[in-house]
Order: structure tokens, then sequence, then C-alpha cells
């Protein structure tokens, strides 16, 4: 089956004409093996071109290969196939009373395509869903299968890849015992005063949103675990109403509130699985920056909030734990990350874009791999300190550069 795509938010057109869908393990090794160019498609919500192989490229998905979900109880792992998304994936993992440790704000996202990109949730000792990843099943150029599992000498570099090392097949993730979450929100959290550590690290996973319309943050959303203590969160009021993260939005679609416990996986997410979070009328960027930081730079984006403000749809606040995956935005350091819901106009955003990223500049922000940026390939360089080995992982693998495209070939570039 053919046709033209574009990505999720419709903000990028893929220059390849085609979508491969492969059927069978033995077509998609053939099929790559047969080709000079390839990239992978996973649930398209990415905003820039790092999935485009290009006009003369080939574009494929796994998503019509064999679905595979195997949870094993005793090890308490599941391997799944490269073409799942988290919505089902968290489905059947509950139905073995087995949980996820974390998920991002909508399960719509496919899980190979997620923790290429380093996609996270928050919590202060979360890391990204990467972090979970004990083994990658991949096809490489040459149409060959290999495993990179956790403690080979290459894993730091195998799992937020990029779509650089080959096709991913499957995963296989850790699991942890089932548990249920609590969501709380709250409004109207000042910034002046604010204890940042205290509010990140009052539940397991603490959103903060705001508009930048003024200072401060018009909503926070906790997530507890029931197994977890209950804190006081004397900071904000408590909402009396289920609420949107945008500002006037149906809450209808949000994943429940008002601290009614339910499984981890309807909470986690900040949108139900069976709703479409949105109409994808949007763009959005993140940086992720050393959580020790977080103060001075949400001050920083404060300065700015006039600039900001009238392009964008939400700014939400999170951390994540330090993990040790290269490419990760995460890698090596705690982090807070500020992510900007904008509006669908790209020629409006950019350069709102530009100004924010020069604020954040002097936190040695990294860019979210899968949301509009433009910090230069050099500036990237220093900013993940394992982009040569990664560089050098995939020469490697990929002598040829077959996976490899316009997006990395700025910074992923082992001769460079
Ligand atoms: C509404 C919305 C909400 C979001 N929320 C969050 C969030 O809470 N946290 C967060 O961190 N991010 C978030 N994101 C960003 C999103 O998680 C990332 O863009 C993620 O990469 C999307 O996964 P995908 O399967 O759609 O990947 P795609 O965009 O399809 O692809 C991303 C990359 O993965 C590669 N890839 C995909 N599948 C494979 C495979 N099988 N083998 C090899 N390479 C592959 C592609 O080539 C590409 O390089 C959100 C995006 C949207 C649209």
């Amino acid at each position: 089956m053919t046709e033209r795509v574009g990505n999720w938010a419709g903000n990028i057109t893929f220059g390849a004409k085609e979508l491969h869908r492969p059927r069978s393990l033995d077509a998609l090794r053939d099929l790559v093996a047969g080709s000079a160019k390839v990239r992978v498609l996973g649930s398209g919500h990415s905003f820039n071109e790092i999935a485009d192989p290009g006009p003369a490229g080939v574009l494929l998905s796994v998503a019509d290969l064999p679905p595979v979900i195997d949870v094993d109880t005793t090890a308490r792992t599941v391997r799944v196939s490269g073409g799942v998304r988290y919505a089902e994936l968290a489905r059947t993992v509950h139905g073995h009373g087995l949980a996820l440790a974390n998920m991002a704000s909508l399960p719509h996202i496919s899980v190979a395509g997620s923790v290429a990109t380093g996609t996270h949730g928050s919590g202060v000792g979360n890391g990204s869903l990467a972090s979970a990843v004990r083994a990658v099943e991949l096809v490489t150029a040459d149409g060959a299968q290999m495993t990179l599992a956790r403690g080979d000498d290459a894993f730091g570099g195998a799992v937020t890849s990029l779509g650089a090392l080959g096709v991913v097949t499957a995963l296989t993730l850790d699991l942890e015992p089932d548990y249920l979450v609590e969501q709380y929100v709250y409004e109207e959290l000042p910034l002046e005063g604010l204890d940042f550590e205290a509010v990140a690290g009052s539940a397991y996973s603490v959103s903060l949103f705001t508009d930048w319309r003024r200072p401060g943050f018009r909503q926070v959303w906790r997530k507890r675990r029931t197994d977890e203590p209950l804190s006081d969160f004397p900071w904000a009021r408590p909402a009396t109403e289920p609420l949107h993260p945008v500002p006037g939005m149906p809450a209808v679609n949000c994943t429940e509130q008002l601290g009614v416990a339910g499984p981890w996986h309807e909470r986690l997410p900040h949108f139900r699985a069976e709703f479409t979070p949105s109409s994808g009328a949007e763009l959005q960027s993140e940086y992720l920056l050393p959580r020790g930081s977080a103060l001075a730079a949400l001050h920083a984006v404060d300065e700015i909030r006039q600039t900001v403000a009238p392009v964008l749809q939400t700014c939400e606040v999170r951390t994540i734990a330090a993990d040790e995956q290269w490419l990760s935005p995460a890698y090596g350091r705690d982090s807070v990350a500020l992510h900007f819901t904008w509006i669908e106009d790209t020629a409006a955003v950019l350069p709102v874009v530009r100004r924010l990223e020069a604020a954040l500049d002097p936190f040695g922000a990294r860019p979210h791999w899968g949301k509009v940026f433009t910090v230069p390939g050099a500036e990237l360089r220093e900013r993940y300190p394992r982009l040569g080995d990664f560089g050098a992982l995939r020469e490697r693998l990929d002598p040829a550069g077959t996976f490899t495209n316009a997006f990395l070939a700025d910074f992923v570039d082992p001769l460079s």
C-alpha cells in the first residue's frame, strides 16, 4: 500500500512519495537491503523533518508487521513490536497486573518512535521513557538483524537513536507491579517566591502550565501514586472541576482529576487514549536544562513573556531524572523541561523560537529531537557530549549512511 504522507500536525510533508508498509519481517529486510536511503515513520507525532528520507528515499512504517506484546510476568518485562503505541501496550501490561514507570502526555504515540527521540513524562525520580528499555532489536542497512541489550558497550546509543541505526522491529521494556494514581489539579501558582524543588518533588509526577500572559502558572497537575505518602500542596488553590491545560478548552478528553484513584495508564498521560488530544492545529518546542537552573530559566522566559504569549497555546514545565542514553536530552543530568505548544503558524512562531533559544542559551538547553528548534549543529555538539560516540556507532552499523538524512547530517557526522 502506498500514499503520500505528512506528520500528525500537518506542518511537514515528507519528500518521499510513498509510505511502504511491509507485512512481514522478510519483506522489510529485503526492502531495506535493496534501498540506498531509508527512514522509518512511527506514529508521525514529531514536528520536524527528523523522519524524512528526502525525495529519493524510502519512507517505511512497521505498523503492518504482525503486532507483538509479550508480557513475561516472572521477569516483569514486555517485548513489544516496533509499531505498537503506548495506549495498546499499557492496556495489555495492566491486564497482566503490571505497569510502566511512566508515560508521556498522550498515549497515542508509538513506543519505538518515542524512545528514539528521548520522549519523557514528568517526575523528579522518573527517567525518560527510553530508560525503561532493556533491549532493542534492529534491522540494519544490509538487512541483517541484531540485538543491542543493556550491558552492551553500544547500548548507550541504541535506544535514543533518532532512527539513525536501523529499523527497530522490537523493544524489551522493564515493568513493575501495577499501581494506582490520583490526579489533583491546582490553579494560580505564583512564580515569585516559587520553591521549584518542593513543588516539582511534591508528587510522583508534577507538571506546571502557564500561558505566560501574566506571571506565574495557571495550573499545577500533580499525579500521586497511592502507594506513596500524600503531601499537602499549600502553594496554589485546588481546582473544583476538571480542567484542560489550555485555558478555555473542554476537559472531556483529559484524564480523570479531582483525586479519583485510577490505574496508572489512565492518570499518567494528560489525555485519554480514546480521544484524539486535539486537531493537530499546533506546533511544539521543548528544551531540557539542568534542574538546578529551573528557577533562573523560568525567570528568563518571564522576561520575554510578552514576545512568547501571542503565539503560545500553553507552556508546560516538567522534570526528568538523568539517564544514560547518549542522545537523550536528559543525558547525565537531572533535568527540567520547558515545553511550548505554539499556534500552528510556522512563520510567526520561528522568530519567537529563536528569541526563546537565546534566552535559554546560558543554561545549555538541549532541544527535544522531535519538536521545532533552530539550534545549529555546532551548538548541539557542545550540548550533547556523546554525539561523537554516537557518530562512531552509526558509522559502524551503517557505513553507507542509509539511515541518515538532511536533518541528522547537520550534527551526526563522524567525519567532521
Ligand atoms: C500532541 C503531542 C504530545 C506530545 N507529548 C509529548 C510528551 O509528553 N513528552 C515528550 O517528550 N514528547 C511529546 N511529544 C513528542 C513525541 O513524543 C515525539 O515526537 C515522538 O518521537 C513521537 O513518536 P512517533 O512514533 O510519532 O515518532 P515519529 O515522529 O514517527 O518518529 C520520530 C523518530 O523516530 C524514528 N522511528 C520511529 N519508529 C521507528 C522504528 N520502528 N525504527 C527506527 N526508527 C523509528 C523516526 O525515524 C524518527 O527519527 C508529543 C507530540 C505530540 C504531537
